[in-house]
């Protein structure tokens, strides 16, 4: 396990894990996957699943052998709560994370302690990979609690030895009191709230570049465009770097930008990491959109096989001029569940997003949301505009015309557009809700 703390020249945290050649990462993956395999045996979940279609643990023999495996699924999940899935009985673990639960029954997993000190260890790598080192003082401004982003990255930026400053969600003026007060060098948010962060900034005459230290941002848990992270970058003077996490694979640690932000580095050494066609569940080429599907490596409480995320994403590659050859996938458009089917047209919320960006004079927030009107679907989407012209009714139109027609372009039907005065859209402390649906369902 990795306890020590690198000299602060090395690009790495954990140099032996982080710079592994391919060969080397399979080698270290089926080793891995054939232990993670024996120990799921103790799951009951996974004991019956195996014995019912007769697989044995020896069976795997090589990364392939992984396509014998059935998939796991958010179900499972949720058939199996609260313990069903645990790999150690109950007394080992010290640790129970909860999902949300907005729809169904919540589902939960479960850590022991070296569980806890991997996802540290984990964190800590992307961390030191974006250049924090144990001077810079790291405010991890999103939610606590059941939210894995709060106390995972509370005990990775500890583990990297930084100044750590629990802020947690919302507060806005407390926020930048800390930021100002403590010489806050890294933030980590979710992108939403950055955005909002700032606006208040400049409501109390704060600029970032002149009156703070900050000089990292870690932006994650939520979608968002290449677009929207290139203006976080503009309004707060510092590099964003993309953070991806899943409460069931730990939480934030799973995969990270490196400083080239040529996409997310996904850690082999603890994830295998597949992606496949949602609907005929074979693996699709590099390259090409698909589910992404993780088995974990290196968790005792509660190991994951072949867990279908719902995330979309491609694999960009699996080299980089970084030196880590740990594939890197593109940024994710979102879950199958995000995507709107509005008149046989599939659309994700991140589309809308990536055009509305575009247009200097909109503002970050928006909101879409779709009805039924006289038996047709329709879309709204709302913007808040970045400066208030709102009495120039003829700029406005022509502005609102053309995003309609670049929004048009992109999801091939026509929105209604709506362009609201700033600070008007609601706003969560939590992940950004994007899409309201008031459509009628029709049986
Ligand atoms: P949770 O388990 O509640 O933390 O939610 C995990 C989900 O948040 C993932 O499966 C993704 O859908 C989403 N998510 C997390 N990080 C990112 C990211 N960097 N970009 C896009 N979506 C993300
Ligand atoms: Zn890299």
């Amino acid at each position: 396990m990795e306890k020590f703390i690198p000299e602060d020249s090395s690009p790495y945290f954990n140099r032996e894990m982080e710079t592994l050649s391919r060969a080397e990462i399979e080698a270290l993956q089926l080793q891995r996957l054939q232990q993670t395999v024996a120990h799921c045996m103790q799951s009951p979940f996974y004991k019956k699943r195996f014995e019912e279609i007769g697989l044995k643990p020896e069976a795997i023999q090589s990364l392939q052998d992984l396509r014998k495996i059935p998939f796991t699924t958010k179900q499972d999940l949720r058939d199996t709560y609260p313990f069903g899935m645990a790999s150690v009985p109950l007394r080992e673990c010290v640790r129970l994370h909860s999902s949300s639960g907005t729809t169904g029954t919540p589902t939960v997993i479960l850590h022991t302690q070296r569980d806890l000190d991997e996802w540290a260890n984990q964190v800590a790598r992307n961390l030191w990979m974006v250049g924090l080192r144990p001077d810079d003082v790291f405010q991890n401004s999103s939610g606590y609690g059941m939210f894995t982003g709060g106390l995972g990255f509370q005990y990775g930026a500890e583990r990297l030895g930084m100044l750590t400053i629990p802020a947690a969600a919302g507060n806005s003026l407390r926020q930048i009191k800390f930021m100002t007060d403590f010489g806050t060098t890294a933030v980590h948010a979710v992108p939403s709230y950055v955005t909002r962060l700032r606006e208040v900034m400049d409501s109390v005459g704060v600029d970032p570049r002149r009156d703070t230290k900050l000089r990292v941002l870690a932006i994650g848990a939520e979608p968002h465009s290449e677009e929207q992270r290139r203006r976080i970058e503009e309004m707060m003077g510092v590099k964003a770097y993309n953070s991806f996490g899943m409460s069931e694979m730990c939480g934030p640690g799973v995969g990270f930008e490196c400083p080239e932000q040529n996409g997310l580095h996904f850690w082999e050494d603890y994830y295998i990491v597949e992606i496949v066609d949602p609907e005929t569940l074979e693996p699709v080429p590099d390259g090409e959109v698909g589910e992404l599907v993780l088995t974990t490596l290196c968790r005792e409480a509660m190991p994951l096989l072949r867990y279908r995320t719902r995330d979309l994403t491609r694999v960009l590659g699996r080299s980089c001029p970084c030196g880590r050859n740990h594939v890197r996938l593109d940024r994710m458009r979102g879950r199958s569940d995000d995507m709107m089917v509005l008149r046989g047209v599939n659309i994700f919320p991140i589309q809308i997003e990536k055009i509305l960006m575009q247009f200097p004079e909109l503002a970050n927030n928006y909101l879409i949301t779709l009805t039924t009107d006289d038996d047709n679907d329709n879309m709204l989407v709302e913007v808040e505009l970045e400066e208030l012209f709102t009495d120039d009714y003829q700029r406005l139109q022509a502005l609102q015309k053309r995003i309609q027609r670049a929004l048009k372009d992109e999801i091939l039907l026509t929105p209604h557009v709506k362009l609201v005065p700033k600070n008007t859209l609601p706003v969560s402390d939590g992940k950004a809700v994007r899409v309201i649906d008031k459509r009628k369902v029709y049986q």
